[in-house]
């Protein structure tokens, strides 16, 4: 069920770890740590890995996202609007090129990049995998960042949306990205911030604390990782690096009803709060990171 207990940070090696929270509100109860050092939050002791290989079941997908075969296509409409605009703005860091989005989930990402890019994705899930491998033939890679056969120096652009949060060792991960991108590429990390007031004022309730998060960052620890694995120029984006409008646009694919409408005065006051940073404060936990090799 779980791996032993590490004695270190996984991030920057301090052994001035301590127990954080017990997370219990799930049928999976586990403990995260904190690094006194650099602020690194972690699954201590973590699952084994045949518990979280089960995190990616089809059940787990449909039973998440509560997808028939109709509401996937419907929902797909609706978050083009984001996945267009993401590609927009990583075209104003690179135009054209290999790009690889790393748990690619069914592809919808890659659709919307492969109008300038050739797209590569890598996923974890069968579930997923058979869909996005439907579109994309042998450009999809099944398993993780460290079974792939991709060449380093290839890609223009790496995505890791919702995607660091969830692995075991991001170190390596970062270093890998670093090697799979050509110089001048761009990785783009999308994950909470744990420094943001949001996770502060939350605590333990923070929604982002799931049995399938492993690794919790914050603006200032995931700069720092990017750092030393060689990345030159890193931005920080909060909430996100697109405006509101995609997402006013995307959210629609959720609702049922008029009234479900009401959701826009939410989504619309939490993107205006996550406006507001400063120094190390942020008020929200959203951000997204690009960092250029
Ligand atoms: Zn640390």
């Amino acid at each position: 069920m779980f791996k032993e207990h590490v004695q270190h940070c996984p991030l920057c090696g301090s052994i001035a770890i301590n127990n954080k929270y017990h997370i219990d509100r799930y049928n999976l109860e586990f403990h995260v740590d904190c690094c006194n050092d650099c602020g690194f939050i972690f699954m201590n002791p973590l699952f084994t890995d045949d518990v979280i290989e089960n995190f990616y079941s089809e059940e787990y997908f449909k039973g998440r996202a509560d997808y028939s075969y109709i509401d996937e296509r419907e929902i797909k409409k609706y978050s083009q609007y984001v996945w267009n605009k993401r590609i927009d703005v990583i075209r104003e860091y690179v135009k054209t090129g290999n790009f690889l989005d790393i748990g690619c989930s069914f592809g919808g990402l890659l659709e919307s990049a492969s109008r300038y890019f050739t797209p590569y994705g890598i996923e974890l899930s069968d579930y997923a995998y058979s869909h996005a491998s439907e579109i994309f033939g042998k450009n999809i890679h099944h398993g993780t960042l460290d079974s792939h056969k991709f060449k380093y120096d290839f890609f223009s652009a790496i995505t890791m949306i919702e995607l660091i949060e969830h692995l075991a060792d991001p170190v390596s991960a970062v270093n890998e990205c670093f090697k799979l991108l050509r110089p001048e590429g761009v990785l783009v990390v999308q994950t909470a911030n744990m420094n943001g007031k949001q996770a502060k004022d939350l605590k333990d309730k923070y929604e982002y604390f799931m049995p399938g998060h492993l690794s919790y960052f914050t603006a200032e620890n995931l700069t720092m990782l990017l750092k030393s694995a060689g990345f030159r120029k890193i931005k920080i984006y909060y909430p996100v690096e697109f405006g509101l409008i995609p997402k006013l646009l995307k959210s629609r694919g959720s609702f049922k009803k008029i009234s479900d409408y009401a959701a826009w005065w939410r989504i619309s006051s939490y993107h205006m709060k996550s406006k507001i940073h400063f120094g190390n404060f942020a008020m929200t936990s959203s951000m997204v990171i690009y960092a250029v090799k």
